[in-house]
């Protein structure tokens, strides 16, 4: 990183300028370290991610580089994006990130509540966000009836409850910034995993006069969502085999435990252990449990049943998560000591892990 240089305000990545999709291709794909977050195919219309990876869809590479810059997984400017979104950076051992608040927070909309994963904190803030004009729109993953996941641009209220629950599948929602831009929108709110969060934040920071077709500046909140791990799609088939798809109402891992919940109120559980062969390749490098970079990152971990843990991250995050407690979306309360020391010691596990598995 020693020949960064910095031009107005941004950070100038030199490897924006000497590596291209082959270097992507050979140093991600092929090493089957590809969270398959989307960001590389949201920022270059010549990549298209089929059959779980990223492909280009002409026959030549350019030097443009800007699929390698923004890939999660190619490195990680961590301290120069810190600087950036919170005016400071972290220590080594500051296994959260850097937050102004954390709370235990849950909705207070009956219909969210039904709708909501945890707390229904998500929703709701994001409801807020709209209401006040904030944004404009919401990117986010949801489900058809047989639970494969697809990208919503959501603009109103009906539409973010029908986003809300967890799909634990993996599947490249950054892609739905750029459809969110090709509708008009320009004050856009992003939900995503800690790879997509990094991901937007890469470009975030390396935004020097690039001639992006993607506008980063447009995207106004970043919602991250705690993850230790995601899966692919064939975890689904596996499911199917004991319950049909479309009568699942809701997946949910607690503890060590996948549980299916059928619409007969059944509740059938899968061991993880037994489900390791479907866990996404390039989820083992990942350091980041709670989306480190977001505006605001929501889990379940370290809160009661029925809430969720709540980290606002910047000011703007932490102005969201206030606003949408000040006008009866949510309430909110202080997380325990207890749950704020099992997110760290999830969170130093991830790290380890990660940090192994990259070496
Ligand atoms: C793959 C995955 C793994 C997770 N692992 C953990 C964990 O280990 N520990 C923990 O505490 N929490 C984990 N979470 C977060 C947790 O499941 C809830 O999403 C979180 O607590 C928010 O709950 P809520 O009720 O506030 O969200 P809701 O109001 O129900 O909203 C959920 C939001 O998540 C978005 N979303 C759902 N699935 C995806 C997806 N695949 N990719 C991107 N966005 C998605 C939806 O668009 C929606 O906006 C994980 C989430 C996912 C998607």
């Amino acid at each position: 990183m020693a020949m960064e240089t910095k031009e107005r305000g941004y950070v100038r990545l030199p490897a924006f300028l000497e590596r291209g999709f082959s270097d992507l291709r050979r140093e991600v794909v092929a090493r089957r370290r590809c969270s398959m977050c989307g960001t590389c195919a949201a920022f270059c219309d010549k990549i298209r991610i089929e059959d779980g990876e990223p492909g280009f869809i002409e026959d030549y590479d350019t030097v443009c580089g800007l699929c390698y810059t923004v890939c999660p997984r190619t490195f990680m400017p961590r301290a120069e994006i810190e600087q950036k979104i919170f005016g400071e950076v972290s220590i080594g051992n500051d296994v959260l990130g850097i937050y102004r608040a954390c709370y235990e927070a849950r909705t207070k909309k009956g219909d969210i509540r039904e709708k909501g994963q945890d707390g229904g904190v998500v929703t709701s803030i994001l409801a807020y966000a709209l209401e006040t004009h904030a944004i404009d729109c919401a990117v986010l993953t949801t489900a058809n009836g047989d639970w494969r996941p697809r990208t919503e641009v959501a603009r109103d209220y009906e539409a973010l409850k029908e986003g809300a629950g967890t799909k634990y599948t993996l599947y490249p929602s950054v892609i739905g910034v750029r459809e969110a831009q090709e509708e008009g929108c320009n004050a856009i709110a992003f939900v995503g995993l800690p790879c997509q969060i990094q991901g937007l934040r890469k470009a975030e920071t390396a935004n020097a006069n690039q001639p992006y077709e993607l506008r980063i500046d447009d995207v106004k909140l970043l919602i991250g969502l705690f993850c230790t791990e995601n899966y692919n799609e064939e975890l689904l088939d596996f499911v199917n085999e004991h319950v049909p798809l479309e009568r699942v109402k809701k997946f949910d891992i607690k503890g060590k435990e996948l549980l299916v919940y059928d619409d007969d109120g059944e509740v059938i559980s899968f061991s993880l252990a037994d489900l390791e062969g479907f866990v996404g390749d390039g989820c083992s490098v990942c350091t980041d449990f709670t989306a480190e970079l977001a505006d605001i990152s929501v889990g379940s971990v370290g809160s009661a049943e029925g809430w969720s843990t709540v980290i606002a991250r910047t000011e703007r995050g932490d102005e969201m998560v206030r606003g949408a407690s000040e006008s009866g979306y949510i309430e909110v309360r202080a997380i325990n000591a207890e749950g704020l020391e099992l997110i760290k010691r999830l969170a130093m596990k991830k790290r380890k892990r990660g940090e192994e598995a990259g070496l």
